[in-house]
């Protein structure tokens, strides 16, 4: 197709010529999220068309032979890459990189109506042989975790909803099927309409049958046809030890069943520490807080600290200021590879008293006479807290 009107794909995306594989992933995904059809439900088809064309040049400039195939002959250099009404969606082979822009792990595949509006009804059916299966949408699941539990790894029973096959008609939705009346078998309908540059057909997936030319005569009662029900799964998930917020656990296979005796799709379990009442996490390491008396600080002793494993004497020498971080080898989080652990920090702060005893009083206020002034505290408070 040597369509002259076409706009060069660069432009198309508002890049450079030169701009890298990551400028061209990256200025996708802004569009992408730009041109969301939640973003324009103003303008649903203008907003649907602009990202039609954006995916194709897309499709050809993040392939480095296709782009440089374009680059050497422009648009009659991939035209044969697709078919041969142009770009269609079917040519898109780059959902996966923006598929968490639609909901993330939402069923953008399936029924959805962002699907019904982007592409026309759901996935085409390929040309030859069986319609293509499609998996059922993942499942998302958040997992709260406190730190005990992810220092020592665990195994947490999970209860969650899902969509699974039909126990009734075993997932086929009834007993028999016959031709769909909306397409007459072809899977396909086809719109045409006329334009500035001739007729334009447009072929989408029928939605009555989801492209399978045949619909079921007599729904099953249990799924309405569906082939699916909702079920409540309950899953043992095992945690490895040393996770932190933002890691997740994929249970391939453990989602929702499926449309069209489809394959499951996967659970995903994302891992979510609990705030603890003693220790802050950074990485691997821990830090918390201890109190010690005045006198504790001055003349030197033992306190006892928390570790994760219960508490632990720490010797206090003498002199020590307000503020001293001293190090416990080993006492933080596990490594989530496998091979040793964070430290744990304790912060000592020295406590000055607030409700004095009368004899308390009389014994500080007889120090204070032997006293000497104390100095000026070095510089480095500020770079020490900010890293500056
Ligand atoms: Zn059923
Ligand atoms: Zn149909």
């Amino acid at each position: 197709m040597g369509d002259v009107n076409k706009r060069d794909y660069y432009e198309v995306l508002g890049i450079s010529r030169n701009a890298t594989e990551g400028d061209i992933k990256s200025t996708y995904r802004r569009l992408a999220k730009k041109y969301h059809p939640d973003m324009n439900r103003d303008n649903p088809k203008e907003a649907t068309e602009k990202f039609k064309e954006m995916s194709e040049a897309y499709e050809v400039l993040v392939d480095s032979n296709k782009r440089a195939q374009y680059d050497r002959f422009g648009h009659a250099g991939v035209s044969d890459a697709f078919g041969k009404g142009g770009f269609d969606w079917s040519n898109f082979t780059h959902f996966s990189d923006i598929r968490d822009i639609f909901g993330g792990f939402e069923d953008f595949f399936e029924t959805g109506s962002i699907f019904d509006m982007f592409f026309g009804g759901p996935r085409r059916r390929q040309r030859y042989g069986r319609p293509h299966r499609m998996s059922g949408p993942d499942i998302k699941i958040k997992l709260k975790l406190n730190l005990k539990e992810i220092a020592k790894g665990v195994e947490k029973k999970i209860k969650y909803k899902r969509l699974e096959r039909c126990p009734d008609c075993g997932g086929k939705g009834g007993t028999s099927k016959e031709t769909c009346p909306v397409c007459k078998g072809t899977g396909e309908i086809r719109q045409a309409r006329r334009s500035l540059f001739g007729q334009i057909v447009n072929i989408t997936s029928c939605s009555r049958c989801r492209g399978e030319g045949s619909v079921i005569k007599n729904p099953c009662r249990s799924c309405g046809g569906d082939g699916r029900v909702k079920k409540t799964a309950t899953l043992t998930v095992k945690i490895p030890e040393g996770v932190a917020t933002g890691n997740y656990i994929p249970m391939r296979g453990e989602g929702n069943v499926g449309p069209n005796e489809g394959p499951s799709g996967d659970l995903i379990v994302l891992i979510e520490e609990k705030e603890d009442d003693i220790f802050e996490r950074k990485g691997n390491d821990l830090y918390c807080r201890v109190s010690i008396s005045f006198s504790k600080a001055a003349l030197g002793g033992e306190v006892d600290v928390p570790t994760l494993e219960g508490k632990v004497r720490l010797k206090i020498p003498s002199g020590t200021q307000s503020g001293k971080l001293f190090r416990l080898r080993g006492k933080g989080m596990p490594n989530l590879q496998g091979y040793g652990s964070g430290d744990e920090y304790v912060e000592i702060i020295v406590w000055t008293p607030t409700k004095l005893s009368s004899e308390e009083k009389r014994l500080i206020a007889e120090l204070s006479k032997y006293e000497s002034e104390p100095p000026t505290p070095k510089k480095g408070f500020f770079s020490k807290i900010f890293g500056l």
